[in-house]
């Protein structure tokens, strides 16, 4: 009996040094990078002044200023076109935009563009301008806006009993 026991002890523990063998091996390669990753750690204590350098526009409506990638650009070209610009590098007279409904609305409606240009914007531009309009959200900004969508789900429960 006592053998048996001792067979079954010994069988129990010897897979577990295996592992536990193995697990440092697997860990060995894993520690080089650590140790290039702390090489690096000194490096990255330079100030980056780059960051703080974000180009900054205001919006012609709202007169807010935001960091150039949140606006959108509009265009006067030099033949007297007024177009969005989502790259932001045609050349011609550049005005910008939130991409909001609140401010790009009135800056159609109201001639503010045309105004901010010195041009009339022609019913093709303006066509176009209108259709941007269109795709943006009404009340992008409003995270409570989101919420009431989800109520409808409840009345669909009510039809499946
Ligand atoms: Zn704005």
């Amino acid at each position: 009996m006592a053998e048996k026991m001792t067979q079954t002890a010994s069988a129990a523990t010897t897979p577990a040094p295996q592992r536990a063998t193995s697990a440092p091996a697997q860990a060995t390669p894993g520690a080089k990078p650590t140790a290039k990753g702390a090489a690096k750690a000194p490096q990255k204590r330079k100030p980056q002044p780059r960051q703080r350098r974000i180009p900054q526009r205001t919006c012609i409506m709202c007169k807010q200023e935001r960091p150039k990638r949140e606006l959108i650009r509009i265009v006067r070209t030099p033949d007297g076109h007024v177009l969005l610009d989502p790259t932001g590098k045609k050349s011609g007279r550049g005005a910008y935009l939130c991409a909001k409904r609140s401010c790009w609305e009135p800056a159609l409606r109201k001639g503010r563009l045309e105004h901010e240009f010195g041009v009339a914007i022609s019913l093709e531009d303006r066509a176009a301008l209108d259709a941007y309009v269109d795709s943006l959200p009404s009340e992008a900004p409003d995270p409570a806006a989101a919420r009431p969508k989800r109520a409808p789900k409840a009345p669909k429960t009510a039809n499946a009993e």
